[in-house]
């Protein structure tokens, strides 16, 4: 194999592969950090020209294990008739499109087509795409078979077959259109063969279509629980599309003092770590893209409790120090029981109970099942929270913290509003009213600091001083024409960011670096707006300074910005 630039960019697990890299720098693009099991014992006998048998289920990443090997085999300069290299054969017509579009995005930089056909959609626009010449050819198998007898689809140069979810196409009775596609595709050729199981049937089709392959089982071996017997693992079925909101609302309802939430990739990270803290959490994000220097920021803040929730890679979690957490988030079934272990065994630590949440896409169901196989554990399936069992929990958790401000006294200058109240209407009333009050504006009152909200006084010290800071600036009189109002009531201050929209620069790249820096949350900036060229900032009056300082400091985006105060804000 020849050697290849490599990509300094790219992630280093997967380094020691030999990929392209142009594929390496789409998966750093993608967000991924290391290659998962499958992908690590599958992608060196590919790239080597052999043959594998795999069983791997949905969500253990199988499509890369097949897809990236295949990339290095194309002949995009080809001319049409010549130039399809792979016939990916697959179930489902959903399946054809994921992995067409996994091949796509995997191969862009390499200039891949990869076309999806199956039954139902029109022939003649895929006989269309076909002529134009396609590399990666991802099918169902009639509709493969449909093409291949009116030979509108051309496979003498096909060096690589795939067989994906083998069990699932034996399943639904495709046995024969397989071993009729399979004769239509030349002598010599690489067959990938993956399955959720090894069921003798798949073995007599690997007899009869492979030489010598490569036998791959993930998680066949049992792993010790360990801590994991002490943790409480449940895991509710989510269509990808709710995932980030079933989250937000799992959360809400269990209400973690700390948490830990694993995602496979970056960009999976950063965007949770945005969606949360919109939603009020104070969530970080910690990757392998972070410096060294700003790991230990996140995690100085994660253990010292200014934050609740670390949005972490499994390769930027490896080896952290965390002593227990009451929560651990599978964002995603991960790729292997192992990797699920590790995992929850920071919950539930020193005797302690721990909860282990897992979401899963209905497609993952069998990965959870693997995972119970493999810890010998159950792990109980649950509905995602109601919007009414929300109501109720914030309810509960209103009581819970009204009984800790009234068992911590200091209440006499409330008791002279009660007491107003109190000749005009039912001191029941009233008490009902100011409970309404706090719980339906949960948000204002985190802001405000309500007595609501005092048990978790402790838990925001950051947010505290910024507000401290604001109040005290406040008080003093405000510099004429620079102050709007913000809806906390303190002064704000418009920033000037020297980039915007060009830079691809969102609202959530500048909260994020400013929560970053300065170790506060989102509470202290106000509106974002993003122009062309350059962005305008409101921040609290009271640390505008410091947000300068730490936004100048810092990068956004990846670039030094300049940033100051509004002029036309004065
Ligand atoms: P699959 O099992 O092929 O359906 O893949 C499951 C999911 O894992 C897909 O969303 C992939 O994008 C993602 N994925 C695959 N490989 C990796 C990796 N090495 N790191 C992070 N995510 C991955």
């Amino acid at each position: 194999m020849p050697s290849r630039p490599k990509d300094p960019a790219a992630p280093d697990g997967f380094a020691t592969l030999d990929l392209d890299a142009r594929v390496l720098s789409e998966l750093a693009a993608l967000g991924y950090e290391e290659p998962t099991p499958i992908q690590l014992a599958a992608i060196p006998p590919l790239m080597a020209g052999r043959d594998v048998l795999a069983q791997a289920a949905t969500g253990t990443g199988k499509t890369a294990a097949f897809a990236l090997p295949l990339l290095h085999r194309l002949n995009t300069g080809a001319p049409p008739r010549e130039r399809t290299a792979a016939l990916v054969l697959v179930p489902t017509r959903e399946l054809a499109m994921q992995v067409a579009e996994a091949i796509h995005r995997y191969g862009k930089g390499l200039g891949a087509v990869a076309l999806p056909i199956y039954g139902g959609a029109s022939m003649e626009t895929q006989i269309r795409a076909l002529k134009r010449g396609v590399d990666v050819v991802i099918a169902t198998p009639g509709r493969a078979l449909d093409h291949i007898r009116r030979k509108t689809v051309h496979l003498a140069a096909v060096r690589t077959v795939v067989l994906d979810e083998a069990d699932e196409m034996l399943d639904m009775g495709f046995a024969e259109d397989l071993e009729a596609i399979l004769a239509a595709t030349p002598a010599e050729k690489q067959v990938a063969l993956f399955s959720a199981t090894l069921a003798p049937r798949i073995s007599a089709i690997a007899k009869t279509h492979q030489r010598d392959p490569e036998v791959i089982r993930i998680d066949r071996e049992a792993v010790k629980p360990g801590r994991a017997s002490k943790v409480m693992q449940v895991a509710y079925m989510v269509p990808r599309a709710h995932k980030m909101s079933a989250l937000g609302r799992i959360l809400d309802v269990e209400h973690p003092t700390s948490a830990i939430v694993f995602c496979r990739t970056r960009n999976e990270v950063d965007q949770l770590a945005e969606t949360l803290n919109a939603r009020g959490y104070r969530a970080e994000a910690l990757h392998g893209g972070l410096s060294q220097d700003q790991r230990d920021r996140v995690m100085k803040r994660f253990r010292a409790n200014t934050s609740d929730l670390l949005i972490a890679t499994d390769v930027a979690a490896r080896g952290l120090d965390v002593e227990h957490v009451s929560h651990v988030v599978n964002y995603d079934v991960p790729s292997a029981g192992d990797a699920y272990v590790h995992r929850i065994g920071r919950t539930g630590r020193a005797g302690r109970s721990g909860v282990a949440i897992t979401l899963a896409e209905p497609r993952e169901h069998r990965m959870l099942k693997n995972i119970e196989r493999v810890t010998g554990q159950k792990i109980e399936v649950v509905p995602v929270p109601t919007v009414a069992d929300l109501k109720a929990r914030r309810l509960e958790l209103a009581q819970a913290a009204l009984r800790e401000v009234i068992l911590g006294g200091e209440l006499d200058p409330y008791r002279a509003i009660v007491a107003a109240l109190a000749e005009e209407f039912d001191v029941l009333d009233i008490a009902a009213a100011a409970v309404k009050q706090g719980a339906a504006s949960e948000a204002d009152a985190e802001a405000e600091e309500i007595p609501v909200a005092a048990p978790a006084r402790e838990k925001h010290p950051a947010r505290e001083r910024a507000a401290d800071r604001a109040e005290r600036k406040a008080a003093k009189p405000a510099k004429p024409g620079r102050v709007v109002h913000a809806a906390s009531g303190g002064a704000v201050t418009k920033l000037y960011v020297g980039g915007g929209r060009k830079l691809k620069i969102r609202p959530g790249d500048i909260v994020g670096a400013i929560a970053n820096e300065m170790g506060v949350d989102g509470s202290v900036i106000g509106a974002i707006q993003i122009f062309d060229r350059h962005s305008i900032v409101e921040v609290s009056e009271a640390i505008a300074d410091e947000v300068i300082a730490a936004l100048s400091a810092t990068t956004i985006k990846g670039k030094k910005l300049l940033v100051r105060p509004d002029r036309a804000g004065r």
